[in-house]
């Protein structure tokens, strides 16, 4: 990039935390005081909020950077930390979750049922010789045995795989010869838009594909019919009937943990590698920093799927760690109705939202009387992860949400950051709508020009991490070479995230999504994310993906991809008129630089199966190119909707 990013748009509302939150916050100011002290000392620290059995020699070793080695020495269990702790401490019988099925069957767990099974589920794949270092897949829907069948490999110190239940025999078997796994975990299926989701098939044919599985462990969700090989076991007469008592053995803090493949939103996936001590460290940290969780009163709720890092992160090693309650629900946020989520915050109480850019634009998109219709009080803190948020989005959550006092944590991090790394302390950040704001006590971000200079308040370029964090990847499996050159080749000595983004005036930070995705319109760098925050400030719109094509005049010209609300007429003359009139209001609020050279009405957009847009894939619809990498594509109809509308748009 020859200029810095664009800087275009203002935004000047501040929302100071509610006092009696501040007053009672886990993390408070000085937290920032103490890491700039001294970094290592304060996650050391944090490290010490965990059960170690051996206390580590050195907190960091960066002497063949870029492969850290966080705690070395050091030797804990992290399924141990998740569940015996909390038991041995007289917790057994707190919820750990409240499971809640697609068609409203429930299951309650405590910590001492996680527990057990987790152990059976220990004992069983023991029994099927899996040993540690090996690794295990996960493919399963969103029940709780997903986070048993992870707890149960950290347990004996199997790496697990997980991979997103809605992904297709070429994207599994693909994971699964890549991490050479020996068995897959999965189900005969879920439940998703009211109906069961047969799982097994595909799973039958990536094993045909994968010499190296040895069996297969099926849960019964749906009890639909399945073919059955030799290799396979039912997890009920298997983990279920296995021996209640398991001994975890402790690992080296730099044992692998899990790999986890990247959602493809750029690129073809990569597998992620994360360890055992630092990732474990960070997770816990974050979960009781950022969202300020009080394991004795709070009811938190992440809408992740556990295929996501999200999910990993904040369903499982964050929220178990702490000791928290959570709820875990299997399907789709509008099964029966569009008002299910909110439903579920009411019933069980919810405190503490986590949830993605995609699903709040959808519920704005659906309409304000869904969550109007519920009781949603007991909400105090929400969250955001995923994607930039735009500062429309953000306002909507906060107010029919947040019931317009609820902080709102914008955390931005990445399958590689194991972690969150940027995002307001809900009891110490006056947070703006749509800014990630800070980096977290003891996380050097940084933004950065195209020579890696720091730029001044108010300039754009490069987001880079300066230091080595605990939760950080430790290589992309199997490819250490690929790990130098993708993350730590751009700049000298600094972690290139791969994101744009702007310091404010006053210093905090606004993400402009990936670097891949900012346009060069006649000279100027403009970012898509700031023209979809414009476009998704107008009544008329819901949700809007914006990308450069290319044009033989401005070298790059702006087409957007728009989704208007549900109550809006935009078919014939009146789409015509809208897309008039949303060029025009861009150009107003932007500047006429950034005015779309077209605007495309649609019903959907792609999005991965993480609910993230694929712009790459509207990159090539508006350059008519033939689509490149779809495996991670939620809906591949969408594509087809989409480029017939582009023809007949000529
Ligand atoms: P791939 O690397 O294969 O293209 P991906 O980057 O979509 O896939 P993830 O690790 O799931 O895979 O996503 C991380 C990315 O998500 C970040 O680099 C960033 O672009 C975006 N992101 C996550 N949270 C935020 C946020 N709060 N604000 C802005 N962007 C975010
Ligand atoms: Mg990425």
């Amino acid at each position: 990039m020859s200029e810095t990013l664009a800087n275009l748009l203002q935004e000047n509302r501040r929302f100071e935390p509610p006092a009696a939150l501040a007053e009672a916050a886990n993390v408070k100011a000085d937290a920032y005081t103490e890491a700039d002290a001294d970094r290592l000392e304060f996650w050391a620290t944090q490290a010490r909020r965990l059960d170690w059995t051996k206390p580590w020699d050195r907190i960091l070793d960066w002497d063949n950077p870029p492969f850290a080695k966080w705690f070395v020495g050091g030797e804990l269990n992290v399924a141990y930390n998740c569940l015996d702790r909390h038991v041995a401490a007289g917790n057994g019988d707190k919820v750990a979750i409240h499971w809640e099925g697609e068609p409203g069957d429930t299951r309650t767990l405590t910590y001492a049922d996680l527990h057990k099974l987790t152990c059976q589920a220990a004992n069983a794949l023991t029994d099927l010789g899996v040993r540690a270092g090996d690794r295990v897949a996960i493919y399963l829907p969103m029940i709780p045995e997903a986070a048993v069948a992870m707890l149960a490999c950290a347990r004996i110190g199997a790496t697990h795989s997980v991979v997103f239940g809605g992904f297709s025999v070429d994207a599994l078997a693909g994971r699964i010869q890549d991490a050479s796994a020996k068995v897959v975990i999965t189900a005969d299926g879920g439940y998703r838009r009211g109906k069961p989701s047969a799982l097994k098939p595909t799973v039958d044919e990536a094993v045909a594909q994968s010499p190296t599985i040895e069996h297969v462990l099926v849960v019964r969700r749906t009890g639909e019919d399945v073919a059955w090989s030799d290799k396979d076991h039912w997890w009920h007469e298997t983990v279920e009937t296995a021996g209640e008592q398991h001994e975890a053995q402790p690992f080296d803090a730099e044992h692998p943990l899990f790999i986890l493949y990247t959602s493809g939103t750029t690129a073809k996936p990569k597998g992620i590698l994360h360890t055992t001590g630092g990732y474990l460290t960070q997770a816990s940290y974050t979960q009781h920093a950022v969202f300020d969780l009080k394991p004795e009163t709070d009811v938190y709720w992440c809408t992740a799927d556990i295929g996501w890092v999200t999910g990993h992160s904040y369903i499982v090693y964050g929220p178990l760690s702490n000791g928290a309650t959570q709820v875990m629900y299997e399907g789709t946020p509008d099964t029966p109705h569009k008002g299910r989520f909110w439903d579920i915050v009411d019933k069980y109480g919810v405190t503490i939202l986590y949830t993605a850019p995609t699903l709040i634009r959808t519920m704005m998109k659906w309409g304000d009387e869904f969550p109007a219709a519920a009781n949603l009080s007991s909400l105090r803190v929400l969250g955001s992860v995923g994607e930039p948020i735009n500062p429309e989005a953000w306002m909507w959550y906060r107010k029919n949400i947040g019931h317009d006092n609820t902080p709102v944590v914008d955390t931005w991090w990445q399958t590689e950051t194991g972690a969150i790394m940027i995002s307001p302390l809900p009891g110490v950040t006056a947070t703006k709508p749509g800014s990630a704001m800070r980096p977290l006590p003891g996380i050097s971000a940084d933004v950065v020009d195209d020579e890696g200079n720091s730029v001044p308040n108010g300039g754009g370029g490069f987001l880079v991490l300066r230091e080595p964090w605990p939760s950080m990847l430790r290589t992309i499996w199997g490819d250490d070479q690929r790990f130098v050159d993708t993350y730590w080749s751009r700049f000298q000595g600094m972690y290139f995230a791969g994101d744009g983004a702007k310091k404010d005036d006053d210093g905090d930070l606004w993400l402009l999504g990936r670097v891949d995705d900012v346009m060069l319109v006649s000279g100027h760098n403009i970012s898509t994310t700031e023209v979809e925050s414009a476009l998704v400030s107008h009544p008329s719109v819901a949700e809007a993906a914006v990308v450069g094509a290319t044009d033989p005049t401005t070298g790059q010209a702006i087409v957007a991809f728009t989704i208007p609300r549900g109550s809006v007429d935009s078919e014939g003359d009146a789409g015509e008129a809208l897309i008039k009139e949303l060029r025009d209001h861009v150009a107003k609020t932007l500047g006429p630089i950034a005015k779309p050279r077209q605007i495309m009405l649609v019903p959907e957009l792609p999005k991965t199966r993480s609910g993230k847009i694929m712009r790459r894939l509207l990159r090539d619809v508006a350059e008519r190119r033939s689509l490149g990498d779809v495996t991670t594509l939620q809906d591949s109809t969408v594509m087809d909707l989409i480029s017939d509308g582009m023809k007949s748009a000529k």
